[in-house]
């Protein structure tokens, strides 16, 4: 949503009834935000001590409050440095890298699809799309004690973009059509806007979270 040369960026997409989704997404944002600010130089091991931070505030809210029992949430964050970006997720908020046209992603679903795939089985798209456990995750923030995030440093370069965002739109948009949107002229928010519009229009029916970043030249 900003074009930017540093910073943190996270896409959380909660879960659990009465709110509690939005709680556990809040405190995961909120966590990791203050985490980062304390530290005096970025690095991979510092941003997943935030992801465990974060999992460990979850935690204690909902051992607190009754009505957040069994809350939990994803996360996608991204932590912008003047040569890359410092990149993390747990569940299936995903991040992708737009360079030269062609998109990547980063990043590696917590799914049983995605356990599946690691394992060898070959899964058509339309399989995947009618697969029992298509919505199953096999990790998310908040759920138990001993997560174990995963960070890593990648190159964010002059021109690259970057995408974080729920599976509201990368579950409705095929990877090819991601590529044609993020490749389009135009400002990041204009770029954004596409991006949720046609997740919309393409039968979105979760919340569709989305933040574009470019790396300016
Ligand atoms: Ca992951
Ligand atoms: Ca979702």
């Amino acid at each position: 949503m900003i074009d930017t040369s540093g910073g943190v960026f996270v896409v959380a997409d909660g879960m659990g009834g009465h709110n509690a989704g939005e709680v556990a997404a809040g405190l995961a944002v909120e966590s990791i935000r203050t985490f980062v600010s304390d530290e005096d130089r970025p690095s991979a091991g510092g941003l997943e001590e935030a992801v465990r931070a974060a999992n460990r505030n979850i935690l204690d809210t909902a051992a607190r409050r009754p009505e957040c029992a069994g809350m939990g949430t994803t996360v996608a964050v991204a932590l912008v440095t003047p040569t890359g970006a410092l990149l993390s997720s747990v569940g299936d908020s995903r991040i992708y890298r737009l360079r030269q046209g062609r998109l990547t992603q980063l990043t590696q679903d917590d799914s049983w699809i995605a356990k599946l795939q690691s394992e060898g089985v070959e899964l058509t798209q339309s399989e995947i799309e009618r697969h029992p456990m298509r919505h199953v995750l096999t990790d998310v923030v908040g759920t138990r004690a001993d997560l174990a995030p995963h960070a890593e440093e990648h190159a964010f370069e002059p021109g690259d973009m970057l995408l974080l965002c729920s599976d509201g739109l990368h579950g409705v948009l095929r990877s090819d059509l991601i590529e044609e949107l993020l490749s389009a002229d135009g400002t990041v928010s204009a770029v954004t806007e596409a991006l949720v519009s046609t997740a919309v229009a393409n039968g979105a029916t979760d919340n569709v979270t989305a933040v574009v970043l470019r790396r300016s030249a």
